[in-house]
């Protein structure tokens, strides 16, 4: 825009219609400025079509001035669209825009010069828009790799390498969708070490922590790969999967641990079904509220004795199925659930 300004005080600075040309592309600059101050992020159809525009904008703006030094120098600003699209567009998207960058680039350094200069001026041309766009595109792909291993850090118990509860919470919206989708119950195993204090006072804490992984191992191989399973903190893990995958699952993991001959472990049971609501889809309630029934049964399966599961029956769970937004706790639809306690068997 300040070319605009400056032809305006210097008439020689551009060709015959050029301060008309330089007009049309202010105007343009202005309503892309202005579009994207509304809207904040443009989307990949917005930014081809203003982003093309732009160089569109810049190629005509080096064509009419005269001056061959000044054209080289307003030339060089293609380099910007396809810098900002490796930036953040799709790939396809930054592949175009580069090959257009290049294609107008070219054409205004060409027709500038003549013979073996031409030569040199095309290849420096074709470099300054690939170096920033390529450079864009690896700091980008870097940290994105970096950020998905610190997803996966922030998700994952690094002692046992089960999912921690924000792991788990993260992909329980999913099971949550397909128990109501498919109105298949949820099976809810809480697993509690039994005595695991006396494990650490009598072997010591490093001990202990191998049982845990003895115990996450366990767990995660009875579970099957269709489950969640987590470590939710010190010696309580939780198993989460459809009924129709993990029917009898506590029964599987009690006989597991006996024949580790290590330690037992008590596991309260909740039998869950996730009926539609759109207006509750927060993970975080739905697996508090899960997690606290499970203990009801737990507290219970530990009072009898240890070394058992417990029981509750009969729960619903409100769910948003796969729709999208709302907000709103989870909900039982019975505030006092019905707790049998007893070893796994005919009740499934
Ligand atoms: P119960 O059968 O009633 O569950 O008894 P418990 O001894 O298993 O339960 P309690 O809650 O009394 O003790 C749990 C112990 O787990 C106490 C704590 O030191 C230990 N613990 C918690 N986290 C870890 C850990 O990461 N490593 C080790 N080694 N011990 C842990
Ligand atoms: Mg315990
Ligand atoms: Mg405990």
């Amino acid at each position: 825009m300040p070319l605009l300004v400056v032809a305006l005080l210097v008439p020689t600075l551009v060709g015959p219609n050029g301060v008309w040309a330089l007009a049309a592309v202010s105007v343009f600059t202005a309503v892309t400025v202005m579009v994207t101050v509304r809207v904040g992020v443009l989307d990949d159809r917005q930014f081809v079509l203003l982003g093309s525009g732009g160089m569109a904008g810049v190629a005509v703006s080096a064509f009419v001035i005269v001056d061959p030094a000044s054209t080289t120098a307003v030339g060089a600003m293609l380099a910007v669209v396809p810098a900002i699209a490796a930036s953040g567009s799709s790939r396809h998207i930054t592949v175009a825009l580069t090959a257009v960058a290049i294609a107008l680039a070219t054409a205004v350094c060409i027709d500038e010069t003549v013979g073996t200069v031409r030569l040199v001026a095309v290849g420096a041309t074709v470099t300054t828009v690939l170096v920033p766009t390529v450079l864009m595109a690896s700091l980008r792909s870097r940290v994105s790799a970096v950020t998905s291993r610190l997803e996966d850090l922030a998700d994952t118990d690094p002692l046992t390498r089960l999912l921690n509860r924000r792991g788990l919470t993260a992909r329980a919206a999913a099971m949550l969708d397909q128990a109501c989708i498919s109105a298949v119950p949820l099976l809810v195993c809480l697993v509690d070490i039994d005595h695991f204090k006396s494990v650490n006072d009598q072997f010591g804490h490093a001990v202990g922590d191998d049982v845990l992984v003895e115990v996450a191992a366990t767990l995660h191989a009875v579970a099957g790969p269709d489950a969640l399973v987590a470590r939710l903190g010190g010696e309580e893990f939780l198993v989460v999967g459809l009924t129709s995958v993990m029917g009898g699952v506590e029964g599987t993991i009690l006989a597991a641990m006996r024949e580790t001959g290590t330690v037992t472990v008590s596991v309260g049971v909740v039998r869950c079904t996730v009926v539609s609501d759109d207006e509750v889809n927060d993970p975080w309630s739905a697996v508090d509220s899960l997690t606290a029934t499970a203990d009801r049964a737990l507290y219970a399966a530990k009072s009898s004795g240890r070394d058992q599961a417990a029981y509750v029956l009969a729960e619903s769970l409100s769910w948003s199925g796969a729709a999208v937004g709302g907000r709103g706790r989870p909900v039982f639809d019975s505030g006092h659930p019905r707790s049998q306690v007893g070893r796994p068997s005919t009740k499934r």
